[in-house]
């Protein structure tokens, strides 16, 4: 599997469990019809309790008027009844009187007595006259011409004291006839009783009894009844005549009127009820109601406004996690959530999409996932511990995958902590982005750069096949001009010492081994043998190398230092190319220390695990690497040195390459150059 550290997308951060693993909630539907039922009931249930509560009220006062209309109506008959009583009572005793008025005066004692038992103000008399049948008053008490009565202090001004109809009407019929309400001095009524006075069969005259209807009501009436009630006397066009009331409003529906018959004529008794206090308890009672009434009613409204909000929020709910759903479907990244302890609880469809599982295949599922790619199982095992246990990596990491249908793909994970509403840690939120398109085109690229650097070396090739050819023109151009003159000399007179031959010799032989030399490295550069690679330990490698150099190091007084690191990891390579590196980079190192001074011709050789990398750095004290010469270093062939061929760097920067590594150099601080080898730890070079 290759896992590499991309970049720091893992922060914690507060996340709202995703939709699926709350879904929002549906209430059941009801019908729209039915819910503005529902939703009016308690304003109808409310409408009619305070309908049956007023009802109620109203029945009460009517049942509470009734009683109280009833009770006026046997009072108004009761006083009716003693009225009737006290004039058919006084009507007798004018009538049983009258024969002894008539006897002539002056009256007897007794008759005297009678009379003024008559006049008591109680009987409600205000004076008695008694008048031959011609119409001629006899008699009167108290007197006509007497000091009048308190109680009609006008009556002997009244010009015909009786009333004339009344009188003939009387004396004709033979029987009592009550006479019309009359004005009286002072503002008064009188009304008047003739009562025809009889011996044996024989008519004396008639007997009139006046009556002050004020002295009437007021004197007939107990004190209680004029406390309850307002009475009145009233003529039949409705004028006032007499009344008895106190200072007090009437009620305006207890009213009740009879006819005041005797003495008839059209006059009216009235009795109106005074206004009762108010009561306070139905009042209260009534208050409360409707104060309560009220609040129920704000408090339906309440809840409504209430209800109402809620059903909003449903709503807005319901369009955000529609909202987030489509938002989601349309993402290309994919989503999964794990709990703590590592159970899938979320994914969405573009990782389902991705791996090609359905969301019920991998909800609940725990490592190792489905998707696992079974090659890669301990691997991806381990990368899953590491963020069980110590959280997510700080970065985004790669990992490879297998589809439901057997297709691997890698896929670079970013991980971020679930942290619920209270602050809990309660899983781990991933995203997933596919990039094995993006590997894919990689390494094409990769290869048609290797391609290309190949043809390049080939196109070199050619031109170090010409170069070759040059410089091979001279050191063989040299043999022969060598060898042709030794043969001319052989063949010549003169004879060829042993001296002059060996040192023709030595001279053909130092081309010879000059064109030797030119081959040997075109082989050297042309041999490109594949890598064999193996898991290898870096430090064994470097130690070997150093072994290689140290010899030629302390001949050239130079010190070789190595700081290797304990627990490397191994990395997958070809030990001998890798060992090839080291000794070029030592080497290149030592010659650019020729003119250091000897104390510090010092090459350190280190060896660190950086990330998933190991490195190998190379440092010296040298002149280091001028911007022009920097420019072209790798290139082959480019050298500054006198006996150099240029290659060295170049050759190892592909060796690099192959296995998926880097070749890079800087300047060192304080002087000199530092040559850094990077190798991953667990590249694929399958
Ligand atoms: P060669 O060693 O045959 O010249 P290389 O490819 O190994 O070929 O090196 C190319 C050139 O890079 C060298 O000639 C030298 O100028 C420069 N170079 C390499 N290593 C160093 C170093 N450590 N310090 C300074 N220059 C360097």
């Amino acid at each position: 599997m290759d896992v590499r550290i991309r970049d720091n997308h893992s922060r914690p951060g507060r996340c709202e469990p995703p939709p699926s693993m709350s879904p929002a909630y549906t209430p059941p539907p009801v019908q729209p019809a039915r819910r503005r039922w529902l939703q009016q009931l308690p304003y109808l249930s409310l409408a009619l309790f305070l309908i049956a509560i007023a009802a109620l009220v109203w029945l009460t006062r009517e049942y509470d008027d009734e009683a109280q209309r009833t009770t006026l109506i046997s009072d108004v008959l009761w006083m009716e009844q003693n009225l009737r009583f006290n004039l058919d009572r006084n009507e007798i005793h004018l009538q049983e009187i009258g024969a002894e008025l008539f006897r002539g005066a002056p009256l007897a004692p007794q008759t005297e007595a009678r009379l003024a038992s008559l006049m008591m103000p109680d009987r409600g008399l205000a004076r008695i006259l008694w008048l031959a049948p011609d119409g001629r008053v006899l008699g009167a008490m108290p007197p006509l011409s007497a000091a009048p009565s308190t109680a009609d202090a006008s009556a002997d001004a009244t010009p015909t004291p009786v009333d004339e109809a009344s009188f003939r009407l009387a004396r004709g019929i033979g029987r009592a006839v009550y006479g019309p309400a009359r004005p009286a001095p002072g503002g008064v009524h009188h009304f008047e009783v003739h009562v025809p006075a009889w011996s044996d069969d024989a008519q004396l005259g008639v007997v009139v009894g006046v009556y002050s209807l004020s002295d009437l009501v007021m004197r007939e009436l107990p004190w209680w009844f004029s406390e309850r009630y307002h009475v009145s006397v009233l003529d039949s066009d409705g004028r006032e005549l007499a009344v008895k009331s106190k200072v007090a409003p009437l009620s305006p529906r207890l009213s009740y009127s009879i006819p005041f018959d005797p003495p008839g004529h059209g006059l009216t008794l009235q009795i109106s009820a005074y206004r009762s206090d108010p009561r306070w308890i139905p009042v209260l009672l009534g208050a409360s109601i409707v104060l309560l009434a009220g609040i129920i009613v704000w408090s339906v409204m309440q809840l409504r406004r209430q209800l109402t909000r809620r059903q909003q929020a449903e709503v807005a709910l319901r369009a955000e996690s529609v909202f987030r759903k489509a938002m989601e479907d349309s993402m290309l990244t994919g989503m999964r959530a794990r709990d703590l302890e590592g159970r899938l609880t979320y994914v969405n469809s573009a990782f389902c999409r991705m791996t090609g599982f359905s969301a019920d295949e991998l909800l609940g599922k725990k490592a190792p996932m489905p998707y696992w790619d079974p090659e890669h199982l301990e691997q991806t095992f381990e990368l899953h511990r590491q963020i069980m246990t110590a959280g997510s990596a700080t970065e985004g990491t790669e990992v490879r995958l297998r589809r439901k249908n057997g297709e691997t793909l890698d896929v670079l994970v970013f991980e971020a902590p679930l942290i619920d509403a209270a602050g809990h840690h309660t899983g781990w939120m991933g995203s997933v982005l596919d990039i094995t398109e993006q590997k894919r085109a990689r390494e094409q690229a990769r290869q048609q750069e290797e391609r290309l650097q190949q043809s390049s070396r080939l196109i070199t090739m050619g031109e170090m096949a010409s170069t070759l050819a040059h410089e091979l023109n001279q050191p063989l151009a040299a043999i022969a001009s060598y060898t042709s003159g030794c043969i001319n000399r052989l063949q010549g007179e003169d004879a060829l010492d042993r001296r002059e031959l060996l040192d023709i010799h030595q001279r053909i032989a130092r081309q010879a081994q000059r064109a030797g030399e030119i081959i040997r490295r075109v082989h050297d550069f042309v041999r490109r043998s594949e890598p064999k690679r193996a898991p290898l330990d870096l430090n064994a490698v470097i130690r070997d190398a150093i072994g290689l150099i140290e010899a030629d190091a302390r001949k050239r007084r130079m010190q070789l230092r190595s700081e290797l690191a304990a627990d490397l990891p191994q990395v997958v390579a070809d030990a001998v190319m890798i060992e090839q590196i080291a000794v070029n980079l030592v080497r290149n190192a030592m010659d650019s220390m020729r003119d250091t001074p000897a104390e510090t011709r010092i090459v350190d050789v280190r060896t660190a695990l950086e990330g998933r990398h190991v490195t190998v750095t190379v440092a010296d004290r040298g002149a280091g690497i001028p911007a022009d010469t920097a420019a072209r270093l790798f290139e082959p062939f480019f050298t500054t040195k006198q006996e150099g061929m240029g290659m060295g760097l170049n050759i190892c920067r592909s060796i690099a390459e192959l296995h998926h590594g880097r070749l890079a150099f800087e300047s060192r601080p304080g002087g000199g150059t530092i040559f850094t080898l990077s190798l991953p730890v667990d590249a694929d070079l399958a």
